[in-house]
């Protein structure tokens, strides 16, 4: 949800950076004559060498295809990127190695069916509802709408108690449809007149049922708001759909 990538790519990044940080050291340094040392050792046979930051830092330069920065080691004249250019090219391979792996996971398992449509990104980025809910005083409502967000989708069919109707998809009926929550959801829709001009909330409220339940999740359907109009309506339709479901389930 806030764009982050995992703990152990983090702690990888670290070491990557100081391996520079050793390369880099003055050419008659200790550390560094040592590093080159075991390292080459290491090449040329890994059993000599089997513990330690070496083989550790060897296993990710292969992983994050990085391994042009100790190949350059061992030539006379090395060519070796500046601090900056090296964080930029560790930050890459890290950023593009957990976006596959995090697209994989989110293409292959169904739990994330529901979170592809809110949050339709090919790379690891914060969603929505951390932008509008960040430094929010309002923490159980970001709460109710992540859980809302990363919840399996339901198209078994049900009866209301409420209204004895059948529905498919509680939360649809819930916000769009059920009698129940029709005072919250005028109170909603009377307010849509202070954050959106006419013509915006007349093509927001002509959505479907199950579009007029996405969108106010973040959902980037039509209608497209830039940013600084879009989290004041999310901020108002997160507590529209929490309403709605605080009076729905009492
Ligand atoms: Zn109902």
């Amino acid at each position: 949800m806030v764009g982050l990538n995992r703990l152990p790519p983090r702690i990888e990044s670290r070491k990557l950076q100081f391996l520079h940080k050793i390369i880099t050291l003055p050419a008659g340094s200790v550390s560094r004559n040592i590093f080159i040392r075991k390292l080459i050792l290491f090449i040329n046979d890994q059993s000599l060498v089997s513990l330690g930051y070496i083989p550790d830092i060897c296993q990710l330069l292969l992983k994050y295809n990085l391994q042009g920065i100790t190949n350059n080691l061992l030539l006379p004249e090395p060519c070796i990127p500046s601090k900056r250019q090296w964080k930029t090219l560790v930050k890459n391979a890290i950023d593009n190695n957990e976006s596959g792996l995090w697209n994989q996971r989110m293409s292959t398992d169904s739990d994330f069916t529901f979170f592809c449509i809110l949050h339709p990104c090919t790379c690891i980025a914060p969603s929505i509802i951390y932008r509008v809910c960040n430094r929010s005083s309002v923490r159980s409502i970001m709460c109710t709408i992540v859980r809302l967000w990363t919840r399996p989708v339901s198209l078994e069919n049900e009866l209301c108690a409420h209204c004895n109707t059948i529905y498919q998809e509680q939360l649809v009926h819930a916000v769009c449809e059920c009698p129940a929550t029709s005072t919250v959801r005028s109170r909603f829709f009377e307010h849509l007149s202070n954050i959106l001009l006419p013509d915006e909330k007349h093509s927001l409220l002509e959505l479907d049922s199950v579009a007029l339940t996405l969108r106010p999740l973040g959902t980037p359907l039509e209608l497209i708001l830039d940013i600084d109009n879009e989290v004041p309506l999310l901020k108002n339709s997160f507590s529209y759909i929490v309403s709605c479901i605080q009076v729905y389930t009492n």
